[in-house]
């Protein structure tokens, strides 16, 4: 059965698309731990980033400071921190997070609650810095 993230990328479940390619497709974090939380994913699927081989690890990569580039200008940060978890979703992805201090990244504060609305606005933001 495909994943969730897989259903996201053919369009079967909705999602506040951020960037793809032929390889790739990131989308922000429905569960945000930041405002601009985003996740981005092989189309390939594979439960665990470090069975990917070298080139699409290395690609994923690329693409990822892409998209990292345009939500640092979109969202007030210092920086977009990068995070490999993995535990909830048996599809390889990384959490690109928009942090001013080492705690924005901890996963078991309490999550950012966005609208629908709020959600389209940053979306925007960061689509129009790609
Ligand atoms: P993990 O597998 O532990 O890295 O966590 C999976 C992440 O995917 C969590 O941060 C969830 O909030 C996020 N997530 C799960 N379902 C969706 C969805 N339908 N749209 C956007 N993000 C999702």
């Amino acid at each position: 059965m495909a994943t969730i993230f897989s259903r996201i990328i053919q369009g079967e479940i909705p999602c506040y698309k951020i960037a793809e390619d032929e390889r790739f497709f990131a989308f922000m974090d429905i569960n945000p731990v930041a405002v601009g939380h985003t996740l981005v994913v092989p189309k390939h699927e594979d439960d665990y980033i470090f069975n990917l081989d070298d080139d699409e690890i290395g690609a994923m990569m690329v693409f990822a400071k892409k998209v990292a580039k345009a939500i640092e200008k979109a969202v007030p940060c210092k920086r977009i921190g990068v995070a490999v978890i993995g535990l909830e979703v048996p599809h390889a992805h990384i959490h690109l997070i928009p942090i001013t201090q080492e705690g924005d990244m901890d996963f078991k504060k309490e999550h950012v609650h966005m609208s629908d609305e709020e959600f389209r606005e940053v979306q925007k933001r960061i689509v129009e810095n790609l």
